[in-house]
């Protein structure tokens, strides 16, 4: 962990109205539960419905469930009996930890039966971070589910969408006209009892999760049309062995990956190539980005192949934000048993079996804090600015519209535009201070444009835009405004070909 810049980093997050917590503040706050202020809302819909463009021009639904099922659900996903941390407490000052990753801060990995983990923890002779207290001699399994009662009946809160998106599969394949494979996905709130999280919003106990499930036929797997299209392209994949050998990741193609059978089956490489896309498409660089396999003790307990990608942050460092797995038939097999349904699909054949789904799992808290950690600079110089060189299609305000000076007839224009292009832009009126300050404010919270209007725009009807990162300015008529800005935005035209350069 990065303490110098995650201090500034949390103070510019909270201080510019991104997200605040955790709450309840003024109470003294619950770790793992936060509010996304004004401009962090602005933000995480961005994200969220960059996610849903991606995910929809593939041909995966979006899907809204409950958040809140009966416990008979969980006993048949398998997380009643197995989604359990292992956590010791302190003897001295009862602070409950998870011991895994009490290791983990020791360079120990991948370590999940829990007598193993207390010899390695004394080996490591591992204190309390608190006190520096001794351990209790034991590790007590904690569940992670949120539980609660409906009408008297034992229910959870829904660790994971996936489950809930499985549920209604008869209905999804009905909807789908009885064709596998198609794809469905969720966004929405999950919560985990985690024990005690730390890394700000990396680690909630309530957060917003981004699942996409591809319901397929598992002799399909490797017939996939999709595939083709993409096997040339090289993602950066970090195998298991070079973990081990701690080499770096390679950029390989898809193609290899599926000939070396380091990746099993084409629909799983698509699947992989897709997750991909979704942080490359909010503009996180891609000498950032890892895909990490995981090694057999990680694996979930449903997971077949299982890969991970992960974003590499200045404040927590290669941090996990998405996992890619083939679930097989774990899911809907579970779930025709516990609920005697038939759960199955009919081949061309006439032959029925229980289909398999292969998992793009992540949510969006993680993604936001990424965009955040990554694009935020803070300037050393004594008259250093802040500022948020977030990708202009993500950022919280699209335009920020300026009166030059307080006087009237400036102002009523300033607001005749803001009205207008509030429709198709989030627009923010400005009048307070210098225009030079005002600049500032806009590229702090990372403002791509700010449209200034002077008292030559009385007679011209023109105005001044100003790019954010070049400082260039242009002067456009105001009835091409909204044309030239969605043209900016869609980064169809360049900024110097946009209007007349003035400075
Ligand atoms: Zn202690």
């Amino acid at each position: 962990m990065n303490n110098d810049f995650l201090k500034d980093f949390i103070s510019f997050v909270v201080e510019k109205g991104f997200i605040w917590g955790p709450e309840p503040e003024i109470y003294g706050g619950m770790a793992g539960f936060y509010t996304y202020g004004p401009l962090g809302k602005l933000l995480k819909n961005k994200v969220e419905n960059s996610v849903r463009s991606i995910f929809k021009s593939n041909d995966i639904w979006e899907l809204e469930g409950p958040t809140i099922l009966p416990d008979i659900v969980w006993k048949a996903s398998g997380h009643l009996d197995t989604f359990y941390d292992p956590i010791i407490e302190c003897s001295k000052c009862k602070a409950k930890f998870r011991a895994d990753h009490l290791l983990e801060e020791k360079g120990v990995e991948g370590i999940t039966n829990n007598k193993e983990i207390l010899k390695l923890m004394k080996q490591k002779k591992i204190k309390c971070p608190n006190c520096k207290g001794d351990f209790k001699h034991e590790i007590k399994d904690e569940s992670l589910m949120m539980k609660t009662k409906v009408s008297g009946e034992d229910a959870s809160l829904r660790p994971e969408t996936a489950t809930v998106t499985y549920l209604p599969y008869k209905r999804n394949y009905m909807f789908f006209r009885k064709k596998l494979p198609f794809g469905v996905f969720q966004i929405g709130k999950a919560y985990r009892n985690e024990i005690s999280p730390r890394q700000h919003v990396i680690r909630g106990r309530e957060f917003t999760q981004a699942e996409a499930q591809i319901i397929i036929d598992p002799k399909e797997k490797d017939n996939w049309p999709e595939y083709n299209k993409i096997k040339n392209l090289k993602l950066p994949m970090w195998d298991y062995k070079s973990q081990k050998k701690k080499k770096d990741p390679s950029l390989i193609s898809l193609d290899s990956l599926i000939k070396s059978k380091l990746i099993k089956t084409k629909a799983y490489a698509w699947c992989l190539w897709l997750a991909y896309q979704q942080f490359i498409s909010m503009g996180i660089p891609k000498s950032n980005i890892r895909i990490r396999q995981h090694n057999l003790d990680e694996k979930a307990f449903y997971a077949d192949d299982a890969w991970d990608i992960e974003i590499k942050l200045r404040s927590f460092g290669w941090t996990e934000v998405c996992g890619v797995h083939d679930r097989t038939d774990y899911d809907l097999s579970k779930h025709g048993e516990h609920s005697k349904e038939n759960l199955e699909a009919t081949r061309e054949d006439g032959s029925k079996f229980t289909p398999h789904i292969l998992e793009i799992a992540f949510g969006t808290d993680r993604p936001v804090f990424s965009l955040l950690d990554t694009f935020y600079e803070k300037k050393e110089k004594k008259d250093g600015k802040t500022m948020f060189k977030l990708p202009y299609h993500l950022t919280p305000i699209d335009l920020m519209i300026f009166p030059l000076v307080k006087k009237n007839n400036l102002i009523k224009i300033a607001k005749e535009i803001k009205n207008d292009l509030d429709k198709n832009f989030v627009c923010v009126y400005d009048d307070v201070a210098s225009v030079g300050k005002r600049y500032f404010r806009a590229a702090e919270v990372g403002t791509p444009y700010c449209i200034t209007i002077d008292f030559d725009s009385i007679k011209n009807k023109d105005v001044t835009i100003r790019d954010r990162d070049t400082e260039k300015q242009i002067r456009v008529k105001i009835k091409d405004l909204k044309e030239i800005i969605n043209k900016l935005l869609d980064n169809e035209v360049k900024f110097e070909k946009a209007g007349k350069i003035v400075r």
